[in-house]
């Protein structure tokens, strides 16, 4: 996007260097190979609250390219996104290899070069003339301006580290969450639309709400990988412990207990299995909880004991659940940490510490939800620096 971007600005020596033999891999694998490209969240204020690191310093980046600019430029570039039901954009095609084509094929023919397995091993500033680029190949190569796109790659932050940066400590976000209550984990496949969701993690609280899965191992879905991204710093300074609360019908504990007493007289002549209060709660995991509390599938409304009752209440309406681990990543994974953002100017995406150092993407402490919002603020900073770049290099230019 960034060398696009110079390139339609009027560069015409835009070079990159890319480490493997594939250059957009990750754009490839993205979204399950359909590449979750951005999330219909239009305004700028909105946007910046799924940025667990970034948030409010983004509204400026934001303000200049938000999603609806991704869109038109997608559009402008032969690429239409389709918005699905939940927000997340994906190109028409449903295949990454249309966003890949997109960007390989326009930067081609803007005689972009692209020069594979070339690995930039460090890179020294030398003022007044650029930098020089030491390749892991021996070669050397000088620049006057560069851009540090390196995604999670530690070598990128070597390299800003090198440069005076200072870096956040990186630790993975996008998480599922492993718990050991078998009764739970026995429903693999179980999702629910709306649960709200506590996690206690040491001193701190983290509150969210949406849907939820339940998997092999404990509990996925985006209101999960939500929070995993929220309390990302927090869950890795504990070892991945934490105390969950659920609170499955999204009802407080007052109305659970209506709908348990009257239950109790509605149904009196039927059996706990048979006859579920809970519409919300599939028939599955009923069962599971009833076999957990050791309340017979069988026994009677009217028969159910007032300890029988008052357990599954507190089941039902204050879940605690021990969080034991850090379970597989979704869809999408990616690193919170990074360059330090206050050292670098956001409207330009240029260091404030090194001249002609620009960065853009996941080489910077900036992370989103998952959702499209990853790739966003990656197409919005590679854009910034592509403008930054060029305009940059034609002032000089005026300047001589
Ligand atoms: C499985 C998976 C699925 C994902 N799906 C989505 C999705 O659908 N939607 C979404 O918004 N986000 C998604 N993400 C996150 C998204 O892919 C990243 O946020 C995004 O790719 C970051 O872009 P980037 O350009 O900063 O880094 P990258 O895409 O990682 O690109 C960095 C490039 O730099 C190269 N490189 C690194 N170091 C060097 C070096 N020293 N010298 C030369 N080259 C180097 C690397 O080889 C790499 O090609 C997904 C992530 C994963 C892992």
């Amino acid at each position: 996007m960034a060398a696009i971007t110079a390139a339609e600005e009027g560069l015409s020596s835009v070079l990159v260097l890319e480490a493997s033999s594939k250059p957009l891999e990750k754009v490839r694998i993205s979204g399950g190979g359909r590449c979750n490209v951005t999330n219909a969240c239009w305004n700028p204020i909105d946007l910046v609250a799924n940025y667990p690191r970034g948030g409010k310093p983004l509204l400026g980046p934001f303000s200049r390219f938000a999603v609806g600019d991704a869109v038109s430029w997608f559009a402008n570039h032969g690429v239409n996104l389709l918005e699905e039901e939940d927000g997340r954009m994906f190109p028409a095609s449903n295949s990454s290899d249309e966003i890949v084509s997109c960007l390989r094929n326009s930067a081609k023919g803007l005689g972009i070069t692209i020069r594979t397995s070339i690995f930039v091993q460090k890179v020294n500033h030398i003022n007044g003339q650029g930098f020089l680029l030491y390749c892991r190949n021996g070669k050397t190569l000088s620049a006057s301006r560069i851009l540090l796109a390196t995604g999670s790659h530690p070598s990128g932050r070597h390299i800003a580290v090198g440069l005076g940066h200072s870096v956040e400590a990186t630790v993975p976000s996008l998480f599922s969450l492993t718990l050991n209550d078998t009764w739970l984990t026995s429903c693999p496949g179980l999702s629910f639309e709306k649960v709200r969701l506590s996690l206690n993690v040491g001193e701190e609280s983290f509150n969210e709400e949406g849907k939820m899965l339940i998997t092999h191992w404990g509990l996925s879905g985006p209101v999960i990988l939500k929070l995993s991204a929220f309390a990302a710093r927090s869950l890795h300074t504990n070892k991945y412990r934490g105390l969950l609360s659920i609170d499955w019908l999204g009802s407080d504990i007052e109305d659970v207990k209506e709908v348990l007493i009257k239950s109790r007289y509605q149904n009196a002549r039927r059996t706990l299995f048979a006859c579920s209060p809970f519409p919300q709660i599939p028939k599955r995991l009923w069962r599971s909880i009833l076999t957990y509390l050791d309340i017979p599938a069988d026994v009677k409304w009217a028969h159910l004991s007032s300890i029988s009752e008052k357990r599954l209440l507190k089941l039902l309406a204050h879940n605690f659940f021990k969080i034991v681990g850090r379970g597989p990543f979704g869809e999408e994974f990616v690193s919170a940490g990074g360059v330090k953002i206050e050292e670098v100017n956001l409207k330009r995406m240029e260091s404030q510490l090194c001249k002609k150092l620009y960065f853009a993407g996941e080489v910077l402490n900036i992370d989103g939800i998952t959702g499209g919002f990853n790739f966003q603020h990656c197409w919005t900073s590679g854009w910034l620096a592509g403008k930054a770049i060029a305009q940059d290099y034609f002032v000089s230019r005026q300047g001589q």
